[in-house]
Protein backbone atom coordinates (compact mmCIF):
# COMPACT_ATOMS: atom_id res chain seq x y z
CA UNK A 1 0.00 0.00 0.00
CA UNK A 2 1.43 3.15 -0.97
CA UNK A 3 1.67 5.65 1.97
CA UNK A 4 1.13 9.49 2.25
CA UNK A 5 3.73 11.48 3.53
CA UNK A 6 2.43 12.42 6.92
CA UNK A 7 1.66 8.72 7.40
CA UNK A 8 5.02 7.61 6.66
CA UNK A 9 6.79 9.83 9.03
CA UNK A 10 4.85 8.20 11.79
CA UNK A 11 6.07 4.86 10.68
CA UNK A 12 9.70 5.26 10.05
CA UNK A 13 12.12 3.96 11.78
CA UNK A 14 9.82 1.81 13.91
CA UNK A 15 9.39 -1.68 14.32
CA UNK A 16 6.31 -2.95 11.78
CA UNK A 17 3.28 -5.18 12.72
CA UNK A 18 4.34 -8.61 13.09
CA UNK A 19 7.37 -7.87 15.59
CA UNK A 20 5.53 -8.57 18.25
CA UNK A 21 4.91 -6.83 21.54
CA UNK A 22 6.21 -3.58 21.46
CA UNK A 23 6.59 -0.35 22.84
CA UNK A 24 5.29 2.42 20.49
CA UNK A 25 8.58 4.11 20.58
CA UNK A 26 12.06 2.71 19.54
CA UNK A 27 13.73 2.04 23.39
CA UNK A 28 17.24 4.15 24.45
CA UNK A 29 19.72 1.11 23.83
CA UNK A 30 23.16 2.73 25.64
CA UNK A 31 26.25 0.69 24.30
CA UNK A 32 29.82 0.98 24.28
CA UNK A 33 30.86 -2.47 24.44
CA UNK A 34 29.47 -4.79 22.80
CA UNK A 35 30.21 -8.88 23.20
CA UNK A 36 30.08 -12.00 21.18
CA UNK A 37 29.38 -15.10 21.70
CA UNK A 38 31.93 -16.22 19.26
CA UNK A 39 34.81 -15.21 17.33
CA UNK A 40 32.92 -15.94 13.95
CA UNK A 41 30.58 -13.91 14.89
CA UNK A 42 32.67 -11.31 15.49
CA UNK A 43 34.43 -11.53 12.53
CA UNK A 44 31.22 -11.86 10.33
CA UNK A 45 29.71 -8.33 12.39
CA UNK A 46 33.27 -6.80 11.16
CA UNK A 47 32.77 -7.57 7.77
CA UNK A 48 28.80 -6.46 7.52
CA UNK A 49 29.01 -3.53 9.51
CA UNK A 50 30.52 -1.42 6.58
CA UNK A 51 27.34 -2.12 4.92
CA UNK A 52 24.60 -3.28 7.21
CA UNK A 53 23.13 -1.64 10.33
CA UNK A 54 24.54 -4.41 12.98
CA UNK A 55 25.76 -3.76 16.57
CA UNK A 56 29.55 -3.82 16.60
CA UNK A 57 31.10 -1.04 18.55
CA UNK A 58 29.01 1.92 20.59
CA UNK A 59 30.32 4.64 18.25
CA UNK A 60 29.10 2.48 15.26
CA UNK A 61 25.59 3.16 16.52
CA UNK A 62 22.97 1.02 18.46
CA UNK A 63 19.06 0.33 17.54
CA UNK A 64 18.34 3.42 18.97
CA UNK A 65 20.86 5.87 16.81
CA UNK A 66 19.79 3.09 13.75
CA UNK A 67 16.33 4.08 14.14
CA UNK A 68 16.76 7.53 13.57
CA UNK A 69 19.38 7.31 10.47
CA UNK A 70 16.38 5.16 9.00
CA UNK A 71 13.51 7.39 9.14
CA UNK A 72 16.14 10.53 8.05
CA UNK A 73 17.09 8.25 5.32
CA UNK A 74 12.90 7.87 4.43
CA UNK A 75 11.94 11.84 4.81
CA UNK A 76 14.98 13.05 2.51
CA UNK A 77 14.64 9.82 0.27
CA UNK A 78 17.98 9.10 0.46
CA UNK A 79 19.89 5.77 0.24
CA UNK A 80 21.92 5.90 4.12
CA UNK A 81 22.54 8.68 7.06
CA UNK A 82 25.05 9.10 9.28
CA UNK A 83 24.67 11.62 12.41
CA UNK A 84 26.54 14.21 14.18
CA UNK A 85 26.77 15.79 17.25
CA UNK A 86 25.44 19.05 15.76
CA UNK A 87 24.36 20.38 12.49
CA UNK A 88 28.16 21.95 12.43
CA UNK A 89 29.99 18.68 12.85
CA UNK A 90 27.87 17.23 10.26
CA UNK A 91 28.86 20.15 7.49
CA UNK A 92 32.33 19.49 8.28
CA UNK A 93 32.64 16.34 8.25
CA UNK A 94 30.63 15.92 4.67
CA UNK A 95 33.42 18.74 3.66
CA UNK A 96 36.63 16.90 4.92
CA UNK A 97 35.15 13.83 3.82
CA UNK A 98 34.84 14.52 0.16
CA UNK A 99 37.63 17.37 -0.41
CA UNK A 100 41.42 16.58 -0.30
CA UNK A 101 44.29 19.26 -0.81
CA UNK A 102 44.30 20.61 -4.48
CA UNK A 103 40.70 20.55 -4.94
CA UNK A 104 38.58 23.69 -5.60
CA UNK A 105 35.08 23.93 -3.65
CA UNK A 106 32.64 26.19 -4.91
CA UNK A 107 30.55 27.52 -1.55
CA UNK A 108 27.59 30.02 -1.83
CA UNK A 109 27.61 33.07 -0.53
CA UNK A 110 24.78 32.68 2.05
CA UNK A 111 26.07 29.77 3.99
CA UNK A 112 25.49 29.39 7.46
CA UNK A 113 28.42 31.55 8.90
CA UNK A 114 30.01 29.37 10.66
CA UNK A 115 30.76 27.17 7.55
CA UNK A 116 32.78 30.28 6.18
CA UNK A 117 34.61 30.27 9.26
CA UNK A 118 35.64 26.48 8.88
CA UNK A 119 36.58 27.36 5.15
CA UNK A 120 39.16 29.94 6.41
CA UNK A 121 40.07 28.11 9.30
CA UNK A 122 40.35 24.43 8.09
CA UNK A 123 39.66 24.16 4.56
CA UNK A 124 42.26 27.02 2.79
CA UNK A 125 45.06 26.64 5.47
CA UNK A 126 44.61 22.40 4.03
CA UNK A 127 45.29 23.81 0.68
CA UNK A 128 41.54 23.50 -0.37
CA UNK A 129 40.87 26.18 -2.61
CA UNK A 130 37.12 27.94 -1.48
CA UNK A 131 35.34 30.29 -3.64
CA UNK A 132 32.10 32.04 -2.87
CA UNK A 133 29.63 32.47 -5.18
CA UNK A 134 26.51 34.74 -5.17
CA UNK A 135 23.27 32.72 -3.44
CA UNK A 136 21.30 32.69 -6.42
CA UNK A 137 23.81 30.96 -8.03
CA UNK A 138 24.27 33.35 -11.34
CA UNK A 139 27.76 33.21 -10.88
CA UNK A 140 28.52 29.48 -10.86
CA UNK A 141 29.19 28.46 -14.23
CA UNK A 142 31.71 30.80 -14.60
CA UNK A 143 33.43 29.69 -11.29
CA UNK A 144 33.87 26.39 -12.28
CA UNK A 145 37.93 24.84 -12.98
CA UNK A 146 38.58 21.53 -13.58
CA UNK A 147 39.55 20.97 -10.17
CA UNK A 148 35.91 21.83 -8.68
CA UNK A 149 35.34 18.68 -6.88
CA UNK A 150 32.29 20.15 -4.65
CA UNK A 151 29.32 22.16 -5.27
CA UNK A 152 27.75 23.83 -1.69
CA UNK A 153 24.48 25.17 -1.27
CA UNK A 154 22.00 26.41 0.76
CA UNK A 155 18.74 26.98 0.07
CA UNK A 156 16.93 29.46 0.77
CA UNK A 157 20.15 30.76 2.33
CA UNK A 158 20.66 31.94 5.99
CA UNK A 159 19.71 35.02 7.14
CA UNK A 160 18.63 36.75 4.28
CA UNK A 161 16.38 33.20 2.77
CA UNK A 162 17.66 34.02 -0.82
CA UNK A 163 16.50 31.07 -3.33
CA UNK A 164 18.71 29.50 -5.80
CA UNK A 165 17.67 27.10 -8.53
CA UNK A 166 19.13 23.44 -7.37
CA UNK A 167 18.15 21.66 -10.27
CA UNK A 168 20.42 23.86 -12.24
CA UNK A 169 22.91 23.36 -9.57
CA UNK A 170 22.51 19.88 -10.12
CA UNK A 171 23.22 20.15 -13.97
CA UNK A 172 26.66 21.90 -13.30
CA UNK A 173 27.59 19.70 -10.77
CA UNK A 174 27.21 16.31 -12.62
CA UNK A 175 28.73 18.17 -15.82
CA UNK A 176 31.71 18.97 -13.33
CA UNK A 177 32.08 15.62 -11.96
CA UNK A 178 31.38 18.05 -9.13
CA UNK A 179 29.72 16.58 -5.31
CA UNK A 180 26.60 18.36 -4.65
CA UNK A 181 25.94 19.14 -0.96
CA UNK A 182 23.05 20.87 0.37
CA UNK A 183 22.32 22.23 3.68
CA UNK A 184 18.52 21.55 3.94
CA UNK A 185 18.20 22.53 7.37
CA UNK A 186 15.35 25.35 6.40
CA UNK A 187 13.02 22.84 5.19
CA UNK A 188 14.70 20.28 7.12
CA UNK A 189 13.59 17.48 4.97
CA UNK A 190 9.63 18.07 5.51
CA UNK A 191 9.50 21.09 2.86
CA UNK A 192 12.09 20.08 0.48
CA UNK A 193 14.46 17.44 -0.13
CA UNK A 194 17.46 18.18 -2.02
CA UNK A 195 18.51 14.15 -3.40
CA UNK A 196 15.28 14.53 -5.37
CA UNK A 197 17.05 17.72 -7.00
CA UNK A 198 20.05 15.61 -7.65
CA UNK A 199 21.83 16.65 -5.10
CA UNK A 200 24.28 13.89 -3.47
CA UNK A 201 24.08 14.68 0.35
CA UNK A 202 21.37 16.85 2.33
CA UNK A 203 22.96 18.12 5.30
CA UNK A 204 20.60 18.44 8.50
CA UNK A 205 20.69 20.51 11.47
CA UNK A 206 18.37 18.47 13.64
CA UNK A 207 19.12 20.84 16.97
CA UNK A 208 16.57 22.99 14.64
CA UNK A 209 13.02 21.75 13.56
CA UNK A 210 13.37 18.04 13.80
CA UNK A 211 14.12 17.60 17.24
CA UNK A 212 12.54 21.08 17.60
CA UNK A 213 12.44 21.57 21.43
CA UNK A 214 15.38 23.68 22.01
CA UNK A 215 16.86 20.87 23.74
CA UNK A 216 18.79 18.66 21.86
CA UNK A 217 22.14 19.13 19.50
CA UNK A 218 22.85 16.98 16.81
CA UNK A 219 23.19 17.05 13.07
CA UNK A 220 22.81 14.61 10.40
CA UNK A 221 24.48 13.90 6.58
CA UNK A 222 21.55 12.02 4.61
CA UNK A 223 23.52 10.76 1.33
CA UNK A 224 23.03 9.11 -1.85
CA UNK A 225 24.59 5.82 -2.38
CA UNK A 226 27.30 7.31 -4.18
CA UNK A 227 27.86 9.42 -1.35
CA UNK A 228 27.35 7.44 1.66
CA UNK A 229 30.59 5.16 1.63
CA UNK A 230 32.95 8.36 1.39
CA UNK A 231 30.51 10.03 3.96
CA UNK A 232 30.40 6.89 5.98
CA UNK A 233 34.18 6.51 6.19
CA UNK A 234 34.90 10.18 7.30
CA UNK A 235 32.85 9.91 10.06
CA UNK A 236 33.85 6.79 11.16
CA UNK A 237 37.54 7.80 10.99
CA UNK A 238 36.62 10.73 13.48
CA UNK A 239 34.87 9.09 15.66
CA UNK A 240 31.58 10.98 14.81
CA UNK A 241 28.99 9.42 16.73
CA UNK A 242 25.45 10.63 18.86
CA UNK A 243 23.89 9.71 22.36
CA UNK A 244 21.34 7.43 22.12
CA UNK A 245 19.41 9.55 24.45
CA UNK A 246 19.79 12.40 22.05
CA UNK A 247 18.35 10.26 19.38
CA UNK A 248 15.18 9.24 21.10
CA UNK A 249 14.38 13.17 21.44
CA UNK A 250 15.52 13.46 17.78
CA UNK A 251 13.27 10.84 16.98
CA UNK A 252 10.11 12.09 19.31
CA UNK A 253 10.72 15.93 17.55
CA UNK A 254 10.47 14.72 14.21
CA UNK A 255 6.82 12.77 14.73
CA UNK A 256 5.46 16.27 15.02
CA UNK A 257 7.36 18.26 12.94
CA UNK A 258 5.21 18.51 10.09
CA UNK A 259 2.39 19.57 12.81
CA UNK A 260 4.91 22.22 14.27
CA UNK A 261 6.10 23.36 11.15
CA UNK A 262 2.69 24.12 9.36
CA UNK A 263 2.12 26.57 12.46
CA UNK A 264 5.30 28.32 12.09
CA UNK A 265 4.63 29.18 8.94
CA UNK A 266 1.23 30.44 9.29
CA UNK A 267 1.96 32.39 12.21
CA UNK A 268 5.67 34.04 10.45
CA UNK A 269 3.24 34.88 7.11
CA UNK A 270 0.91 36.52 9.16
CA UNK A 271 3.76 38.75 10.79
CA UNK A 272 5.98 38.74 7.65
CA UNK A 273 1.92 40.64 5.85
CA UNK A 274 2.00 42.85 8.86
CA UNK A 275 5.42 44.11 8.88
CA UNK A 276 5.19 44.62 5.40
CA UNK A 277 2.27 47.46 6.04
CA UNK A 278 4.49 49.25 8.55
CA UNK A 279 6.54 51.91 7.69
CA UNK A 280 9.22 51.55 9.64
CA UNK A 281 10.23 48.33 8.13
CA UNK A 282 11.90 48.31 4.58
CA UNK A 283 12.60 44.89 3.19
CA UNK A 284 11.22 41.26 4.46
CA UNK A 285 13.12 38.28 3.37
CA UNK A 286 10.49 35.52 3.48
CA UNK A 287 10.26 33.03 0.20
CA UNK A 288 6.22 32.82 0.50
CA UNK A 289 5.42 36.08 0.10
CA UNK A 290 4.41 36.74 -2.90
CA UNK A 291 6.85 39.42 -4.27
CA UNK A 292 9.57 37.58 -2.54
CA UNK A 293 12.76 37.53 -5.50
CA UNK A 294 12.79 33.94 -5.04
CA UNK A 295 9.09 33.19 -4.25
CA UNK A 296 8.33 31.76 -8.00
CA UNK A 297 11.29 29.08 -6.86
CA UNK A 298 9.95 28.70 -3.56
CA UNK A 299 6.75 27.81 -5.05
CA UNK A 300 8.20 25.06 -7.96
CA UNK A 301 10.32 23.47 -5.55
CA UNK A 302 9.39 23.26 -1.86
CA UNK A 303 6.20 22.19 -0.12
CA UNK A 304 5.71 25.01 2.04
CA UNK A 305 7.44 27.25 4.17
CA UNK A 306 8.87 28.01 8.22
CA UNK A 307 9.23 30.26 11.09
CA UNK A 308 12.38 31.96 10.24
CA UNK A 309 12.19 35.56 8.29
CA UNK A 310 13.97 38.91 8.63
CA UNK A 311 13.49 42.46 8.13
CA UNK A 312 15.33 45.60 7.23
CA UNK A 313 14.57 48.09 9.88
CA UNK A 314 14.62 51.52 7.70
CA UNK A 315 16.52 54.83 9.79
CA UNK A 316 17.88 52.73 12.16
CA UNK A 317 21.73 52.71 12.90
CA UNK A 318 22.84 49.00 14.23
CA UNK A 319 22.51 50.60 17.88
CA UNK A 320 18.87 51.81 17.61
CA UNK A 321 18.64 48.23 16.27
CA UNK A 322 19.66 46.81 19.58
CA UNK A 323 17.58 49.26 21.60
CA UNK A 324 14.78 47.53 19.47
CA UNK A 325 15.25 44.63 20.26
CA UNK A 326 15.44 45.20 23.94
CA UNK A 327 12.27 46.61 23.75
CA UNK A 328 10.68 43.08 22.49
CA UNK A 329 9.54 40.91 25.59
CA UNK A 330 8.02 38.07 23.88
CA UNK A 331 10.97 37.19 21.79
CA UNK A 332 14.00 35.30 23.19
CA UNK A 333 17.64 36.94 21.91
CA UNK A 334 19.21 33.79 21.11
CA UNK A 335 20.44 32.37 18.34
CA UNK A 336 20.00 28.82 16.51
CA UNK A 337 15.76 28.37 15.81
CA UNK A 338 13.42 25.82 15.23
CA UNK A 339 11.76 25.30 18.49
CA UNK A 340 8.89 25.85 19.99
CA UNK A 341 9.20 29.56 21.05
CA UNK A 342 10.17 33.21 18.72
CA UNK A 343 13.44 34.50 18.82
CA UNK A 344 15.49 37.41 17.38
CA UNK A 345 18.79 38.15 16.72
CA UNK A 346 20.88 41.02 14.79
CA UNK A 347 21.46 40.32 11.21
CA UNK A 348 25.07 41.56 10.17
CA UNK A 349 24.62 40.92 6.33
CA UNK A 350 28.29 42.80 6.02
CA UNK A 351 30.09 39.65 7.71
CA UNK A 352 28.02 37.55 6.69
CA UNK A 353 28.41 37.87 2.37
CA UNK A 354 31.47 38.84 0.53
CA UNK A 355 29.74 37.99 -3.02
CA UNK A 356 26.45 40.68 -2.83
CA UNK A 357 27.62 43.46 -0.71
CA UNK A 358 24.06 45.14 -0.27
CA UNK A 359 24.84 48.58 -0.05
CA UNK A 360 21.98 50.07 0.49
CA UNK A 361 20.49 47.90 3.07
CA UNK A 362 19.65 49.24 6.36
CA UNK A 363 20.05 47.28 9.86
CA UNK A 364 18.37 44.11 9.68
CA UNK A 365 16.88 41.21 12.69
CA UNK A 366 16.07 37.84 12.43
CA UNK A 367 12.91 36.76 13.91
CA UNK A 368 12.02 32.97 14.74
CA UNK A 369 8.00 33.17 14.64
CA UNK A 370 7.29 30.28 17.10
CA UNK A 371 4.03 28.81 18.06
CA UNK A 372 2.47 31.53 20.56
CA UNK A 373 -0.69 33.62 19.05
CA UNK A 374 1.17 35.54 16.54
CA UNK A 375 -1.10 38.48 17.42
CA UNK A 376 0.24 38.56 20.80
CA UNK A 377 3.99 38.55 18.86
CA UNK A 378 2.83 41.32 16.83
CA UNK A 379 1.60 43.44 19.46
CA UNK A 380 5.02 42.87 20.52
CA UNK A 381 6.52 44.25 17.31
CA UNK A 382 4.38 46.45 17.50
CA UNK A 383 4.99 48.77 20.73
CA UNK A 384 9.29 47.52 20.15
CA UNK A 385 8.55 49.49 16.75
CA UNK A 386 6.32 52.50 17.65
CA UNK A 387 8.93 53.40 20.54
CA UNK A 388 12.02 53.22 18.10
C1 LIG B 1 22.03 26.04 12.94
C2 LIG B 1 22.49 25.69 11.59
C3 LIG B 1 23.53 24.79 11.41
C4 LIG B 1 24.31 24.20 12.55
O1 LIG B 1 23.57 23.45 13.44
P1 LIG B 1 24.10 23.23 14.95
O2 LIG B 1 23.45 21.98 15.37
O3 LIG B 1 23.71 24.44 15.72
O4 LIG B 1 25.60 23.08 14.84
C5 LIG B 1 23.88 24.46 10.12
N1 LIG B 1 23.25 25.01 9.07
C6 LIG B 1 22.26 25.89 9.21
C7 LIG B 1 21.60 26.45 7.99
C8 LIG B 1 21.85 26.26 10.46
O5 LIG B 1 20.87 27.17 10.59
Amino acid sequence: MSKGRLTGLVHAGREGAGSGTRPVNPPVMRASTVVFDTMADWRSTRQRRDTEQVLSYGARGTHTTFALENALTELEGGYRTKLYSTGLAAAGMVLLACLRPGDHLLITDSVYQPVRALCHELLTPMGIACEFYAADGHDLAARLRDNTRMIYAEVPGSLLNEMVDLSQLSALARSAGAWLAVDNTWASGWLFNPLAHGADISILAVTKYIAGHSDVMMGAAVCNERAYPVVARMAEAMGQTVSPDDAALALRGLRTLPTRMDQHARHAMAVATWLQSRPEVGRVFYPALTDDPGHALWQRDFRGANGLLSFELKGHSPSSRDDFIDRLSLFGIGASWGGFESLVIPVDVATARSVQAWPHLGPCVRLHIGLEDPEDLIRDLAQALERS
